[in-house]
């Protein structure tokens, strides 16, 4: 049986996208076969892949609007082990569509039934909102990683989306874990980068991804040239952590690193945000 992966957090420019393209990519050329679906109506991950549908082409959104079927949609890469499910700009409508529909947050689920027989990874990604379409992201996978850019509001944001999982968990997908908090962007010298990361370890220290992701120039220049980055730069920095976050999510899954998901409910139960604002020193350092 496959793994569904959604790439979930509702704060945009975070590295959602990179993380999706570049994690499923290295999953791709370690020999998994994988898909990617690309449920974000600003269709990055899928033009991030050198997919970039025609006006009559199928996507994503006729996907779920049942005027496609699975063959109908999916899209070879460059990399032989790795398709796409590409997103189109009528996406944008799918999110209103979906609230008149029957089980609204099981639209993707239902869809994508058969999908994990023949992939071993799909990886979704999705857009900066917690609305439908992410709901529905989250409500098919097995597991969430949780891109997080070290910066003061990350920590707001990161309550409220462990909140909305932890309602997720409750009533639509009792076995959804997460995978992962994943720093991305990681710059070790300015002094906030290691404030908000301490912050984030004290908290969360069970939930923090080994690999971290550093900021690297060659990681926002390889989508305007339709390709992963181990196949633009592959002996930079951005290049070896996703690597290294490929092989982190492939001994996860084969059980060899501890799961995360005994320690959701403690921890959305025993910290509000007010608490850590409390104890929070970043704000007075902030202020300075
Ligand atoms: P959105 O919420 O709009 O979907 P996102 O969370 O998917 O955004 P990305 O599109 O992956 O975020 O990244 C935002 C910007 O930051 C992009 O221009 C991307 O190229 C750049 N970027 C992402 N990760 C890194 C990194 N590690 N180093 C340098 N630039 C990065
Ligand atoms: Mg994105």
């Amino acid at each position: 049986m496959g793994k569904i992966i959604s790439i979930a957090n509702q704060k945009g420019g975070v590295g959602k996208t990179t993380t999706a393209i570049n994690l499923a990519a290295c999953l791709a050329l370690s020999g998994k076969k994988v898909l990617i679906v690309d449920i974000d109506p600003q269709g990055n991950a899928s033009s991030g892949l050198g997919v970039n549908l025609a006006e009559n082409q199928k996507g994503v959104y006729e996907l779920l609007a049942d005027q496609a079927s699975l063959d109908q949609v999916i899209y070879p890469t460059e990399i032989d082990t790795l398709k796409i499910i590409p997103s189109n700009v009528d996406l944008a409508g799918a999110e209103i569509e979906l609230v008149g529909r029957e089980h609204r947050e099981k639209v993707l689920s239902t869809v994508l039934n058969d999908v994990n027989e023949e992939y071993e990874f799909v990886v979704i990604d999705c857009p900066p909102s917690l609305g439908l379409l992410t709901i529905n992201a989250l409500a098919v996978s097995q597991s969430v990683l949780i891109p997080m850019q070290c910066e003061y509001y990350a920590l707001q944001g990161l309550s409220h989306l462990l909140q909305t999982l932890q309602r997720i968990k409750k009533s639509i997908n009792p076995t959804l874990k997460v995978e992962g908090i994943l720093l991305t962007m990681y710059d070790n010298r300015p002094l906030l980068t290691s404030q908000v990361e301490n912050q984030v370890k004290k908290y969360f220290s069970e939930f923090l991804m080994k690999t971290v992701i550093p900021r690297n120039i060659r990681l926002s220049e390889a989508p305007s040239h339709g390709k992963p980055i181990v196949l633009y730069a592959n002996r930079s920095k951005g290049s070896d952590s996703y690597v290294e976050l490929a092989q982190e999510v492939i001994q996860r899954t084969k059980g060899e690193i501890t799961s995360h998901e005994t320690k959701l409910e403690e921890i959305t139960q025993e910290i509000t945000y007010e608490e850590w604002i409390k104890e929070n020193k970043l704000r007075d350092f902030l202020k300075k």
